[in-house]
């Protein structure tokens, strides 16, 4: 069994990528905050189990004849061991322990010429709790539909100009870290779904501005910012490449940029982790997973022991 995992784990990086979405195309494993860990929680043809990590549902594919569980691990986990609760039909649950590493994201210091974006006044903040009630709202949403697939385009044309989990200082202040990848582009340009999904949420907030929100299913949810346009509405059906907006300057920016995150089970991970092969290899430096550190794709097979 531990010759079919590791070719699993090794099935991204590999000629092994052109699977079908079907057998499970599974991202990149990086078992670190900001990263993705792959666990097996079971054996085909039984059912899917249910898999719950930290009170959030979590994605379950199947490769071959294994269940693997796809957990998004949060920034600000703490490394060691965690547990997923698994629940098979009417049995109790149990629970499968796994490790998680350490990864020290690099430093950036950001200025901000409007203040404000950096020291919100008292009715922004207020604006600023209703914008993450509604976005937690979103990254919290399951729905039981499969995602087509983990191989990702990326979703706008131009440079990686902030990778994900920088550690930000904005005019000095320290701030959250990156939750997800900034790709510079003119204004105007493209925005296409990178997968295909449904339109979870459209808005115009504080710090994001005009913002999409898409569900690819069982938690694996997608976010586009600081649009100048949007060009689909909540509910809608989009298909992998259709345009969904525009890159703008809306919110806190320091120039036109998509700001993309990826989010499985609530927990922004880094969307370098699922970009397809293909893609990874257009920009070897800029879309190199940071949540790999150095450390190839190759390097975390996956276990499945009973
Ligand atoms: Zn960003």
């Amino acid at each position: 069994m531990r010759h079919l995992h590791f070719l699993v784990a090794l099935a991204p990086g590999l000629a092994l990528a052109a699977v079908s979405a079907s057998q499970g195309d599974l991202p990149l494993t990086a078992p670190v905050p900001g990263g993705v860990a792959i666990v097996c929680v079971g054996q085909a043809p039984s059912p899917a189990p249910h898999v719950v990590f930290d009170g959030q549902r979590v994605l379950v594919a199947r490769v071959g004849d294994v269940w693997h569980a796809v957990v998004g691990l949060p920034l600000a986990l703490r490394p060691g061991a965690h547990e997923l609760s698994v629940l098979d039909g009417e049995r109790s649950a149990r629970t499968i322990r796994f490790e998680v590493g350490t990864r020290k994201y690099e430093t950036q210091h950001v200025t901000i010429a409007d203040r404000r974006k950096v020291e919100p006044e008292p009715e922004d903040l207020r604006r600023i709790a209703r914008d993450q009630e509604s976005l937690v709202r979103a990254f919290s949403t399951f729905s039981d539909s499969a995602p087509e697939g983990f191989a990702f385009d990326l979703p706008s044309t131009g440079r990686v100009s902030g990778g994900f989990g920088l550690r930000r200082f904005f005019n000095n202040e320290p701030r959250l870290p990156h939750s997800g990848l900034d790709i510079a582009a003119p204004e105007g340009t493209p925005i296409a779904a990178p997968a295909a999904g449904s339109v979870l949420e459209t808005g115009d907030y504080f710090f994001y501005g005009r913002t999409v929100v898409l569900d690819h299913g069982q938690g694996m949810i997608t976010m586009y910012n600081h649009l100048s346009r949007i060009d689909v509405t909540k509910g809608a059906r989009v298909a992998r490449g259709e345009k969904i907006g525009a890159v703008g300057r809306t919110g806190r920016v320091t120039g036109p940029h998509l700001h993309w995150s990826v989010s499985l089970n609530n927990a922004r991970v880094d969307p370098a982790l699922f970009l397809s092969s293909e893609v990874r290899k257009q920009d070897s430096a800029g879309l190199r997973p940071a949540a790999l550190g150095g450390a190839s794709a190759e390097s975390t097979p996956i276990r499945c022991g009973e």
